[in-house]
């Protein structure tokens, strides 16, 4: 969604985005954590607010409805993510030799001098005279997923031997199964 920054006015710009679930299987494939997807369409509400320099400040919330995998068990597990982020947008440097009549990027590359300003974490960039929130979205929701995901936080995983689901059942191979530690502090001895 690519907002005018014309539109928002001296209280400030409130809406809220759709974020389909199409959209969001796309976000989440390019998750360094695999196995993330949505489980429904979500909504993200934004605040845009004009402050000086041409700055915009952004205020973003949704909350996801994912499913991931059970990182010990692998049973898929509905977990809801909430996304919330403030940002300062800045504007590029201006391109004074350009018209101001063209409605978007021309793709031009030409002055990189913003970009040093990214160095501070909750900064971005925006050109000419519109946002565009979906790469914003994207790397916000990407940034906002658990490092771990468990069915619930005594899982017991899988049997190594047989490959049984333990919350499930037990299986009996516990009690024939040697720790392959003590196999070698067993061997050391014989020796
Ligand atoms: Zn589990
Ligand atoms: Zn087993």
């Amino acid at each position: 969604m690519v907002v005018q920054v014309e539109q928002i006015r001296e209280g400030g710009l409130t809406l809220t985005q759709p974020l389909a679930q199409p959209f969001l299987a796309e976000v989440l494939a390019d998750a360094v954590r695999e196995g993330f997807s949505p489980a429904a369409a979500s909504q993200l509400t934004a605040k845009l607010l004009r402050t000086a320099g041409g700055r915009v400040l952004l205020e973003g919330q949704t909350d996801l409805s994912l499913v991931a995998p059970c990182k010990r068990c692998a049973t898929e597990v509905r977990l809801t993510v909430p996304v919330h982020f403030t940002l300062t947008l800045v504007p590029a440097p201006v391109e004074r030799d350009r018209p101001a009549a063209d409605d978007d990027s021309d793709g031009s590359e030409a002055e990189s001098s913003g970009s040093f300003e990214l160095a501070e974490a909750d900064l971005d960039v925006y050109r000419g005279k519109q946002i565009d929130l979906d790469p914003i979205v994207r790397e916000q929701v990407l940034l906002s997923l658990p490092m771990h995901v468990v069915c619930r936080e005594d899982c017991r995983g899988l049997c190594g031997m047989c490959g049984q689901n333990l919350n499930e059942t037990a299986c009996g191979c516990e009690s024939k199964r040697v720790d392959p530690r003590l196999a070698v502090l067993k061997d050391i001895k014989l020796n």
